[in-house]
């Protein structure tokens, strides 16, 4: 995973005011380069610019300043054909059926006669809709046809994969669905970038997230060295109603915060060593351990304490 397949360098975008004619910057300065075959967050409060930049990347605006590359030169309508993209929100016609449907965004991606219907083939048993593809397009639920906004984004059989919030409007199963169809595709070598305000999401299926505040890039997170990154606390759970005296103390010795909440009890450590000898000090005396964890700071506590500077 080293070749960077979209960079952007001091990437900005500003709008002018149709009232005022005032600038207002969307995006300022953004560098960050995504690697081939990676899944990449981009993620934001709303109005911090990914959509914006998501835009200016398939050429539906254009940038004020700065450069957008794919696999290392300037992106052009060509390279764009190799892009695949799902909006927020897919338009479709819903008279036209599941297969109709693919048959005429294939055919806005150039291909045609027997390409075309292998391809649409391959698409609905990739995307699991090959059972309702006669069906028409009203007929399907929000979680089926955000499926055929997979399909559609996948129907030039892209190397890169642009999805935003692929999560939007969905129910836990749809979300759960879409969640796993990202992953399968990633782990097929599509490239995947992708920006969700679903944080667990992103975490669940991204390798580094790129965290954006009021257009500027604040900080790009490697998700797996934060996971393998040493805990900031340890966090053992007992089923008693009191702790042990003996343990108690000991307990209280290293430094524990402790709560004693019938039928729990629970005591939290900021050192594993001391966690680790209580845990001994704790199977001596019979006690019974209910879980044993690790705290350690979720994307979503990581995105706040990043961009917790007054937004
Ligand atoms: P959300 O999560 O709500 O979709 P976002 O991060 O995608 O937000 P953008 O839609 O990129 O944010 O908007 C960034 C900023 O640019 C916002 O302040 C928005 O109002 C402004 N903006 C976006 N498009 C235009 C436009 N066509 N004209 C003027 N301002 C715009």
């Amino acid at each position: 995973m080293s070749e960077i397949i979209l960079e952007l360098a001091n990437f900005s975008k500003s709008f002018r005011s149709h009232w005022t004619y005032a600038q207002k910057s969307a995006v300022i300065d953004v560098c960050l380069g995504v690697y081939r075959g990676e899944a990449f967050g981009y993620i934001g409060h709303n109005g911090a610019g990914k959509t914006t930049t998501i835009k200016c990347i398939l050429g539906l605006i254009r940038a004020s300043s700065g450069s957008i590359k794919f696999s290392g030169s300037e992106i052009n309508a060509e390279q764009r054909k190799k892009i695949g993209y799902l909006p927020e929100q897919p338009y479709f016609y819903d008279h036209l059926s599941v297969r109709e449907t693919l048959l005429f965004l294939g055919g806005l991606h150039g291909l045609r006669g027997p390409v075309l219907n292998e391809r649409v083939d391959k698409t609905l048993a990739q995307v699991k809709l090959d059972h309702r593809a006669n069906s028409p397009v009203r007929t399907l639920s929000k979680g089926l046809q955000q499926r055929l906004g997979f399909a559609q984004a996948i129907i030039n059989d892209p190397e890169l994969l642009i999805l935003d919030e692929p999560f939007s409007g969905l129910d836990p199963i749809g979300r759960r669905e879409i969640r796993e169809e990202i992953i399968a595709l990633n782990k097929t070598g599509t490239t995947i970038f992708m920006s969700s305000h679903i944080l667990s999401d992103v975490e669940d299926v991204c390798d580094r997230v790129a965290i954006m505040a009021r257009g500027r890039l604040k900080q790009v997170i490697n998700i797996k060295e934060e996971h393998l990154s040493r805990p900031e606390s340890v966090i053992i759970t007992f089923a008693v109603d009191r702790l042990n005296p003996v343990f108690k103390e000991s307990a209280v010795a290293a430094g524990a915060l402790i709560v004693e909440r019938a039928p729990y009890a629970t005591i939290e450590l900021s050192d594993i060593d001391s966690a680790n000898n209580l845990l001994q000090t704790a199977i001596a005396n019979n006690m019974n351990i209910l879980d044993y964890s690790l705290k350690r700071p979720d994307l979503e506590e990581i995105f706040f304490r990043i961009t917790e500077d007054g937004q």
